[in-house]
């Protein structure tokens, strides 16, 4: 019980549990103020008349948040300027506040720090390319899934965010990118990956609303393709198959890190209670209902995971199914201070990756953009956090 306080991992992120994976303080906490992207159509124009504005104000107000992705009151052009500020307060509060700002690789990668309503601090990350820019997201606060090699999962879950805090990520790094504030000049933002902080599995309501109204065209949302969109999980398989229901085009992510039961167990708290077969199972499944190739994360970690019997483990666990069906992005590791897991070896890597080429699995070691403003999963956050905590 004193180790749950200590280090904020939730019993979820011990035993594999799903369900009781929220912080105790989760209530105490409150809710973040409900926000346009929060509301339905028709509380939107609920809250519109209860302004006492007619309902066509609400078109507008779409218009302004997901075609302009404007949340100021002087772009309102179309609005009684008396009531401009009103209907800004009511509909766009301030959810996501920028804390810090850090950019790499001649300014095409920008990672952002965001405080939230409640002090608490999430981050994303833009990745600007030649063909396309991303940009990977936060989904909760924390996460309590309680991978030991990972700075977010040392925080454990605070709280999940709201569908608006998650989608305010997207609607500031767009415009961000439409006005050329990023290195490159002005651009478009095009794919979108919940690979932040958090299991978007375990705050699935929020993350599909957010995912609706990225993909949907606006007024309705911003437009970027459901193909386009990635979303990552640690293998929460119920929430795999839910999605694969959902008929919704995103490419799925596993993060697998681990070819066996005994050694994911030891890296993936969560496999104990969803195991490799299981996980795997629900990730094929996904692509033969989606047609979308699933992306296998796979981190590799020196002595542990990456060794040459691993790379044919995998081998042979994928072509189990027998169908190109999986994309396997080995991620070198980007160690947090003071860890027993650390980078793999290049040449283990090397290896690694020509094992599984050459067993006909499709591999590319994935780009660690911005590993030297502190890359890996969280970690800016849980930098931040960990140190003021100290
Ligand atoms: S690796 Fe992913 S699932 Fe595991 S603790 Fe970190 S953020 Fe959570």
């Amino acid at each position: 019980m004193s180790e749950q306080i200590e280090t904020g991992i939730t019993e979820g992120g011990r035993s594999g549990a799903f369900r009781d994976i929220l912080a105790k303080d989760h209530a105490r906490r409150g809710k973040p103020p409900v926000h346009f992207a929060d509301m339905s159509p028709e509380e939107r124009i609920e809250r519109v008349q209860a302004l006492g504005l007619p309902k066509f104000r609400a078109k507008q107000l779409a218009n302004h948040y997901f075609s302009r992705l404007s949340v100021n009151p002087d772009d309102f052009t179309d609005f009684p300027a008396s009531r401009r500020q009103d209907a800004v307060d009511a509909f766009f509060p301030v959810l996501i506040e920028p804390l810090l700002r850090q950019v790499a690789d001649q300014g095409t990668t920008v990672k952002t720090l965001w405080k939230l309503f409640d002090g608490s601090r999430i981050e994303s990350v833009l990745m600007r390319y030649p063909t396309r820019t991303t940009l990977c997201i936060s989904s909760q606060v924390g996460c309590g899934m309680g991978c030991p090699f990972c700075a977010t999962g040392k925080l454990g879950l605070t709280r999940n965010m709201s569908t608006g805090e998650i989608l305010e990520q997207v609607r500031v790094a767009a415009k961000a990118m439409r006005d050329g504030d990023v290195a490159g000049g002005p651009g478009r933002l095009s794919n979108v990956v919940f690979m932040g902080m958090g299991e978007p599995m375990g705050n699935y309501r929020s993350v599909l609303s957010a995912i609706r109204q990225i993909s949907s065209q606006p007024p309705e949302g911003f437009g970027i393709s459901a193909r386009n969109i990635t979303v990552s999980t640690v293998g929460v398989v119920p929430g795999i198959r839910k999605l694969a229901a959902e008929g919704i085009p995103v490419r799925l992510a596993v993060s697998l890190h681990a070819p066996n039961d005994k050694l994911r167990d030891e890296l993936v708290p969560m496999n104990r209670r969803f195991d490799t077969t299981q996980v795997l199972d629900a990730a094929h499944d996904y692509y033969l209902a989606s047609k979308r190739r699933v992306s296998i994360e796979y981190a590799l970690m020196r002595g542990i995971n990456d060794q040459a019997v691993h790379a044919r483990q995998l081998a042979n666990r994928l072509n189990h199914y027998g169908d190109n069906w999986a994309h396997v992005n080995p991620i070198p590791l980007n160690p947090i201070e003071g860890s027993r897991w650390t980078a793999s070896d290049p040449e283990d890597e090397r290896i690694f990756l020509d094992i599984l080429h050459k067993a006909g699995i499709t591999a590319t070691l994935r780009d660690t953009r911005g590993s030297d403003i502190d890359g890996a999963c969280g970690q800016l956050a849980a930098k931040e956090q960990l140190s003021s905590a100290s």
